[in-house]
């Protein structure tokens, strides 16, 4: 059964849908989303079909969709959507302002490279074992979807570090105020220590819960674009180094080599 994997949002001067990209691949478009009121004759393949689909059926009229909607692809809902063809990753928003693209690309607008946005998707815990299925020691193999390259991560290993987390903020120096789901679970965010990025330089996994920080939203903002990140990284790497080489992933250039990680030079 697929699952919400982000919240997207698709605007422009004469549309506006909210909806949520799924883990199969399809894209949820919700009630009472305005549609382009008109289509152009660019518009081809899976967005016209499905677009003539909703307005034969009735379910979309005025513009306007009457119930919720799956798409067979991002492209599709976009296309739909605007009534011209469009790509679904470059059109698709996160929450965060990243095109759906981005998002699966694991980067972020400010650090392309280095980013990894949590999911925020409140996931069950029995399709997280069954859909994913164990950690292993293979490191994670580049997957391509819709022509945009990423690594998809392992969520029981997020989900371990998340119940080993202890609800709290890993930075011991952390003072943010912290806020609970509504599972009743402290909201705090996986961020890989080592990014997944440059997961091809070592030959274990590092997609495992010893690599994984829960960070509240603040430090985990904080940890990739603020000034106190070298400390924050170095305190983090100094609490996580010893289980980190168990799992033979080792550092030979140490806390220097991990900055540079993040864009630090030493
Ligand atoms: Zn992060
Ligand atoms: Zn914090």
């Amino acid at each position: 059964m697929a699952y919400k994997i982000v919240s997207i949002v698709f605007h422009g001067k004469h549309f506006y849908a909210t909806g949520e990209y799924l883990s199969d691949g399809k894209v949820l478009i919700y009630k009472n989303s305005q549609f382009a009121k008109t289509i152009h004759d660019s518009l081809i393949s899976g967005g016209r079909t499905e677009r003539l689909y909703l307005e034969n059926s009735g379910l979309l009229k005025n513009g306007i969709l009457s119930q919720d909607y799956t798409f067979s692809s991002s492209s599709s809902a976009a296309s739909a959507i605007a009534g011209h063809n469009r790509n679904g990753l470059l059109e698709f928003k996160t929450i965060e302002g990243l095109t759906l693209g981005e998002y699966l690309n694991g980067l972020t607008k400010e650090d392309k490279d280095k980013e990894e946005v949590p999911s925020e998707a409140d996931k069950d815990d029995e399709i997280i074992e069954t859909y994913y299925g164990e950690i292993t020691d293979v490191p994670p193999e580049e997957k391509t979807r819709d022509g945009v390259k990423f690594y998809p991560r392992n969520e029981k290993a997020k989900k371990i570090a998340m119940m080993q987390s202890g609800d709290v903020c890993a930075l011991p120096t952390c003072k943010h105020p912290l806020f609970k789901r509504r599972s009743g679970r402290t909201y705090l965010e996986a961020h890989h220590l080592i990014p997944i990025s440059v997961c091809k330089e070592f030959s274990s996994n590092i997609d495992i819960p010893e690599n994984i920080v829960c960070l509240c939203p603040s430090c985990h903002r904080e940890i990739h674009h603020g000034e106190e990140a070298e400390r924050m990284i170095s305190e983090l790497y100094d609490e996580r180094k010893e289980a980190l080489e168990k799992k033979n992933i080792k550092l030979n250039g140490g806390l220097k080599q991990l900055l540079n990680y993040y864009g630090i030079k030493k």
